[in-house]
């Protein structure tokens, strides 16, 4: 029997590789490796989708580090996000010398539950970093809403959710920053390390420009003191093929994943919930069952990858677990912890494959 696994990235390399082979060799044709004439093209065309403006940078992480620095987050500065993420939202506020205040999450959407933002914030906040966990936007109408009457900057982790929506805007679009990983295996991935700053303010958005590149206004004249997260010119001509093709992607990604929700309706598990208005980009499609590890052995054994995003609450994690949040408790974030699981999702995914998929959740649970 064949391998399904979780993510893709050869089928999907098949069916675009003399495209990226040709934009491959016109770099190193026209030698610029650092920045440059691809790196412009692709900033352009991925902000004009988006509807704003965006930057290349290194990566998602050197993304939400440089959004952070932009908005001038430092030493003793607090800022707010969600205990269930990936580790590098909260890495970029230590970063800055800032202090992480982890709150809870929505047990049906995994984002963080906008009711508790309020009572999370103290004299010190500067910002909130609301992460659009699995490709669904974090409730932002309410989020903006309580960032504007409290005079505090919104960053959007979008590094899962190109292309998700809240009425018809893009994640990205909505909050003072948005960061975006290109990282290989996300919705649009390079080969290789890669991100993007997108910002309406003009302000924010040429600070980023100059932080990325060591603070530079000229060549040589450094006017901030900045730092090394460009990004490169070969991963910026591979994005320029693949962003062509993003919408009919993240459109292969939603039937896959209603397909999914069809097929497991009358079963025991809780499927992904998106409130009206919102779209969901599907960058993992998360089912929850309280038995998960037998399900997750049960997939494995019948050579099937499915993921645990995450198992290990941030406030969890052994480099946090001892210092930063020795008494915190994040409840639900917990919990889900313990019982969400991913499944195979990518753009190639058959229904052969989905099939077989939701046999062993059917036979499982
Ligand atoms: C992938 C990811 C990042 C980090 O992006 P990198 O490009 O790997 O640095 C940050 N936040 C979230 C939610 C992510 O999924």
């Amino acid at each position: 029997m064949n391998k399904i696994p979780l993510v893709n990235l050869g089928a999907q390399y098949k069916s675009i590789c003399s495209e990226v082979q040709m934009a491959i060799q016109r770099v190193l044709d026209n030698g610029s490796f650092i920045q440059g004439p691809e790196v412009k093209a692709f900033e352009e065309s991925f902000g004009e989708l988006i509807g704003t403006n965006a930057l290349g940078v290194a990566s998602g992480t050197a993304a939400l580090f440089l959004g952070l620095k932009a908005i001038g987050v430092g030493p003793g500065d607090e800022v707010i996000t969600t205990g269930h993420t990936f580790i590098a939202t909260v890495e970029a506020i230590e970063q800055c010398g800032a202090i992480p205040i982890l709150v809870d999450i929505d047990p049906k959407t995994y984002n963080i539950n906008a009711d508790l933002i309020e009572t999370a914030i103290s004299p010190k906040t500067k910002a909130v970093i609301a992460v659009h966990l699995y490709g669904l936007p974090a409730n932002l109408f309410q989020i903006k809403e309580i960032c504007d009457r409290h005079k505090i900057h919104l960053i959007e982790d979008a590094a899962q959710a190109h292309l998700a929506k809240i009425e018809k805007k893009y994640v990205g679009s909505i909050g003072d920053v948005g960061c975006f990983s290109f990282y290989p295996g996300k919705n649009l991935g390079a080969y290789g390390d890669a991100g993007a700053v997108t910002s309406s303010e003009p302000k924010i958005f040429e600070m980023i420009r100059m932080l990325r590149d060591h603070g530079r206004t000229t060549k040589y004249e450094h006017q901030y003191w900045g730092f090394g997260e460009r990004l490169d010119g070969i991963q910026a001509a591979i994005l320029g093929v693949k962003i062509k093709h993003l919408k009919s992607w993240t459109q292969k990604r939603q039937e896959h994943a209603s397909n999914y929700t069809k097929m497991l309706k009358n079963v025991d598990v809780i499927t992904p919930f998106v409130p009206g208005g919102f779209e969901h980009v599907y960058h993992l499609y998360v089912i929850r069952t309280k038995k998960r590890d037998l399900l997750l052995s049960k997939l494995k054994s019948q050579e099937i990858e499915a993921g645990i995003h995450y198992p290990i609450p941030i406030h969890m994690q052994p480099c946090y677990i001892n210092s930063k949040f020795p008494k915190i408790s994040l409840p639900e974030t917990e919990k889900a912890a313990k019982e969400i699981l991913s499944i195979p999702i990518y753009p190639e995914l058959t229904l052969e494959e989905q099939t077989r998929i939701v046999n062993i959740i059917k036979e499982t649970v």
